[in-house]
């Protein structure tokens, strides 16, 4: 037997890794199965190129708790170690290793939330055992040894005949304060949480799996059972597995696998795979936004050869894409720093990229493969895909291959198909293209109608961000401009082939304004007398776009705009002075009757805006019903 003492500095490492990690002791199964996991694999890894002359079998992995005795087993059919090495290996290297660590992290690791993403090493079982034990014994025809360590830096190492199947069995004591780990609940949970997707099976307790009867069995006959062992991860998880040969079917068992509590389908998916400049596959896929109760809980999650690192994937998604689902696994991401270090590093900007492209390439392709599906989807997809064009620019210039332009009568267009249907009879006077649009078809009803009697295209854009979204558009593009159909009146936006003739005098429209600006008076609104069509409202107001859109901008977020006491509420009243209205207004000569007619063509106006509220609205009706009754 041999004894002696682990070499490290620190006088005793162990309190202070306990102490230390203290929030995140949990990560000590994770991390021993990952060891176990390795060993194995190397095991495979030797078999197969004949180094070791064993047959591999069929190995897994087994978690056993011993409640009675606080003890809880990692058991792997791996190489296992020689006694050399496992003074090579525990004593030194993963020791240094600790104090590495120790070294350079203690003061930055702390409060950035990041020590779930470390590679701890199998000294993490140190956080809950305040005994390790180790029985291995390696594929080399060599005997088995224990070493046993009670976290001073003393250890002993001795032969054992305890063992004489190739492997390693961990056993740890667990510590008084860490008896949750001896919860079979507790280890269940863990296993699915870090584990679910491990690449060696992972044997938890023993399950009943009934047998199936013969067919020529009694009625009566009881099925027979046997106990069989219960894995409780799937090896093989469908983003390791090539696209090709992966049905749409088994894309939706996997997410459903990943989100068990998500009962939805999700719209499609991606399916990432790269291995240069760097390695990375996963799975991303575009839920259902629209009554979506889990975007908290159901994230993207981050695995590292198929151990679960994290959910907290900003900086390594692009901030767009974090509405999607699925996982990414990379051994290229580096885990190890902190996350103000992860948003700076080459390898994740580089993934970020990717990323972003990845998805914009798919979004491209599946219009392609079928535009009315797409378009079905669209409502679905459009915040996502709106949020990209305004927070990334490579996004953004590859967008309008799939960015989609609904219009109030549910037609959607591609920009250049938009272009090239609204070009003929939407330019201002001075050629710039004029994209009209609304952002609330009810709301704003009676513009669009007015719109689509003059015989042009509404886009009904009405996501929250598309402010933002149509500002880009307009900086992005060449003489293009967005008008929402109650920014100015449709005849002073758009040019007509010929005038309108006016059917008023000078003196007569003078007159008419004077009138109306007195009987209103009010300073919200800028009185606009305009020659329209005799068809056209008496009275319309509108909400210059620029003001309006800064209003809305802000209320979405424009940055630091955000709660600096928001814009004056500004309107203009336009007055058709080829109306009958307005020769009614100049006929009626009862200067009392007149003022009351201007008021009531002013709350109809500002009810078509949504403007007619309270008070006003209360008499607004009970003077209808007034008329009524004459
Ligand atoms: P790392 O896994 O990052 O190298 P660890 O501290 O977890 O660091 O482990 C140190 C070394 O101990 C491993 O590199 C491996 O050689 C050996 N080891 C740990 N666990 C096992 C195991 N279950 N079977 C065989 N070797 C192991």
């Amino acid at each position: 037997m041999t004894k002696g003492n682990i070499n490290v500095s620190v006088e005793n490492i162990f309190p202070l890794i306990k102490k230390f990690l203290y929030s995140d002791h949990e990560i000590f199964l994770r991390e021993l199965i990952s060891n176990a996991t390795d060993a194995t694999l190397k095991l495979k890894h030797l078999t197969s190129i004949g180094e070791a002359k064993v047959e591999y079998g069929n190995p897994k992995i087994e978690v056993k708790v011993d409640k009675e005795n606080k003890i809880l087993h990692i058991i792997d059919q791996g190489i296992g170690m020689t006694g050399e090495e496992v003074e090579k290996y525990i004593n030194q290297v993963a020791f240094s290793g600790a104090e590495e660590f120790l070294e350079k992290y203690k003061d930055t690791a702390k409060d950035s939330g990041i020590i779930g993403h470390f590679g701890l090493g199998f000294y993490s079982a140190f956080m809950v055992a305040e005994k390790v034990e180790i029985i291995t014994k390696s594929y080399k025809d060599e005997p088995a040894v224990r070493w046993i360590c009670d976290g001073s830096p003393e250890f002993t190492l001795e032969e054992t005949a305890d063992k004489t199947e190739r492997g390693t069995e961990i056993i740890l004591h667990i510590a008084e304060d860490s008896t949750e780990f001896l919860e079979e609940g507790k280890i269940r949970e863990l296993l699915l949480k870090y584990n679910k997707f491990m690449p060696v099976p992972i044997k938890f307790g023993t399950k009943t799996h009934t047998l199936p009867l013969p067919e020529d069995a009694p009625e009566d006959a009881v099925a027979e059972t046997e106990e069989v062992d219960n894995i409780v991860n799937n090896p093989t998880p469908a983003w390791t597995i090539a696209p090709s040969e992966l049905t749409n079917e088994d894309y939706m068992k996997f997410y459903h696998e990943l989100y068990p509590m998500q009962f939805e389908e999700p719209l499609f998916n991606i399916h990432l795979n790269v291995d240069y400049p760097f390695n990375l596959t996963g799975i991303l896929f575009f839920p259902k936004l629209s009554n979506n109760l889990n975007i908290e809980k159901d994230k993207i999650q981050l695995y590292q050869n198929q151990v679960f690192v994290t959910d907290e994937v900003k900086g390594i998604v692009p901030d767009f894409l974090m509405l999607l689902r699925g996982v990414i696994d990379s051994p290229d991401i580096p885990l190890n720093v902190s996350r103000s270090y992860l948003q700076a590093d080459g390898a994740v900007k580089k993934i970020s990229s990717y990323i972003t492209k990845k998805v914009a390439d798919k979004m491209a392709s599946l219009i392609n493969e079928n535009r009315e599906d797409y378009e079905k989807k669209w409502n679905d997809i459009k915040v996502v895909i709106e949020y990209g064009i305004v927070t990334e620019e490579k996004f953004a210039e590859k967008s309008d291959k799939f960015t989609l332009y609904p219009t109030t009568d549910e037609k959607y267009f591609l920009w250049s198909e938009l272009e090239e249907k609204i070009k003929p009879n939407q330019t201002d006077k001075d050629g710039n293209l004029i994209i009209l649009y609304a952002s609330n078809a009810d709301e704003q009803h009676s513009y669009i109608q007015a719109a689509k009697d003059k015989g042009y295209d509404v886009l009904l854009l009405d996501s929250p961000i598309i402010p933002h979204v149509i500002q880009k558009l307009e900086t992005s593009k060449d003489k293009i401009s967005f008008a929402r159909v109650d920014a100015d009146h449709i005849n002073n936006l758009i040019k007509k082939d010929e005038p309108v003739i006016s059917k008023l005098n000078e003196t007569e429209k003078e007159s008419l304004k004077k009138y109306v600006e007195e009987s209103i008076n009010d300073k919200k609104f800028t009185v606009q007398l305009e020659d329209l069509d005799s068809t056209d409202a008496p009275f319309t107001i509108t909400q210059p776009e620029f003001m309006r859109r800064m209003k809305d901008m802000q209320a979405t977020g424009g940055g630091g705009m955000f709660g600096m006491g928001g814009f004056p509420e500004m309107y203009n009243l336009v007055v058709n002075s080829n109306s009958e209205f307005a020769g009614q207004i100049l006929k009626t000569e009862n200067e009392e009757e007149k003022a009351g007619l201007i008021q009531y063509a002013l709350d109809l106006a500002k009810l078509s805006q949504n403007l007619l509220k309270g008070k006003e609205l209360t008499d607004f009706i009970q003077k209808s019903y007034k008329q009524l009754e004459k």
